[in-house]
């Protein structure tokens, strides 16, 4: 099969001749149709400090995917050739306490696809049948694709009850740019997009957002008494990774505010505690998303009209990657999409 790898220590990715992975009896065979770039695939192509220290190679890149089941292991009862299926990207080990609470989302030896075992930017993939998600017949299968993202943003907008609160999201990455959807949907009154790429911030008024900021131009206060709130932002969603960003959700909270923080800072921030304190703030780390508590509300938010479509922007054939991966990384894009059928 062909597949997209990381063949050495080094920048780079080949689109390779490789072995159709080998299921064992807990698993399944995918035949992948279509799959998402997230950013961890870019830092895993460009090589950086977190790349060289995370990635053995040679590895088959990529975790998001939508596809057919083609063969099952002699273990597997619940899912058929010929189900439409994604994938959790999380393989948790299912002994440690929380695992065998059902907290899997908790795993402390959790292995990514793509990152620690072999991933979906293949003809092909392997996944325990533990991380199979069935999709219901008529699904978007390039919403599919991007289940694990979505759930990402799904997991980050629900930390907190949002229904009539205000929301403000840092960071209009793909993630930020479905979690603005999704507040929207879910009975938030104002949201408040602050990104400093203007074709982010024009996605995100697509997406629903009541205002956007460029956070470089202007300050959240300014937004704040525009639209006449009086007491700051009840919920924040801390989508960028950024410092300053995170900085400026704090000075901008309500007392007794809920900032999520999805963004991976790449170096430690410092902050005053005294605004958390004070503010009586709770700050909540959210990393992946629950298993499969996450999974089951986007199929239903999907079913019940939440539309994540207009944060998809680009789409390639697998043997386009270099562009794929060039758009991703522009900035200028959403979510970009490879087709691995032709
Ligand atoms: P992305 O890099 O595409 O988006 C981040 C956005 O933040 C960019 O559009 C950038 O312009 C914007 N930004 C930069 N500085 C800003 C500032 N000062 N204020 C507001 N916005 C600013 O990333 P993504 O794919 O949408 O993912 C969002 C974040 O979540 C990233 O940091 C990513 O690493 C992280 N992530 C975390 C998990 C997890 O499980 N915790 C999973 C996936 C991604
Ligand atoms: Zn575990």
């Amino acid at each position: 099969m062909r597949a997209l790898v990381k063949t050495e220590a080094g920048p780079g990715l080949e689109l390779r001749e490789v072995a159709q992975p080998v299921i064992g009896i807990n698993d399944v065979l995918v035949r992948v149709h279509k799959t998402g770039i997230c950013g961890t695939d870019l830092h895993i192509a460009s090589w950086d400090t977190w790349a060289a220290k995370t990635i053995t190679p040679p590895l088959i890149v990529g975790h998001e995917f939508v596809g057919e089941i083609v063969a099952v292991g002699s273990n597997v009862a619940d899912f058929h050739p010929g189900d439409l299926v994604s994938g959790e990207g999380h393989v948790v080990c299912g002994r440690c306490r929380h695992c065998l609470a059902g907290r899997r989302h908790l795993c402390a030896n959790t292995i990514g696809l793509g990152v620690g075992r072999d991933g979906a930017f293949a003809e092909f993939v392997s996944i325990p049948m533990t991380n199979v998600w069935h999709h219901w017949p008529g699904v978007d299968e390039e919403v599919a694709a991007i289940f694990d993202p979505f759930g990402n943003a799904v997991h980050t907008a629900l930390a907190f009850p949002v229904l009539g609160e205000d929301v403000l999201v840092s960071g209009a990455g793909p993630i930020g740019l479905m979690a603005t959807a999704v507040v929207r949907h879910a009975g938030a009154r104002f949201v408040v997009v602050s990104e400093p790429n203007a074709y982010r911030r024009d996605l995100a008024l697509r997406m629903g957002a009541t205002a956007v900021v460029d956070p470089l131009a202007r300050d959240l206060r300014d937004v704040q008494s525009e639209l006449r709130m009086v007491e700051g932002f009840d919920v924040a969603l801390e989508m960028s990774g950024n410092a300053a960003a995170l900085r400026s959700a704090i000075a901008n909270m309500a007392h007794g505010g809920g900032i999520a923080i999805l963004g991976i800072p790449t170096a430690e921030i410092s902050l005053d505690v005294n605004e958390i304190v004070f503010k009586m703030l709770t700050l909540r780390g959210i990393y992946g998303r629950e298993m499969y508590e996450t999974w089951y509300k986007m199929t239903v938010m999907l079913q019940s009209g939440l539309d994540i479509r207009p944060a998809i922007t680009h789409r390639f054939s697998f043997r386009d990657h270099d562009a794929a991966f060039a758009a991703a990384r522009s900035g200028d894009s959403g979510k970009v999409i490879m087709s691995w059928v032709e």
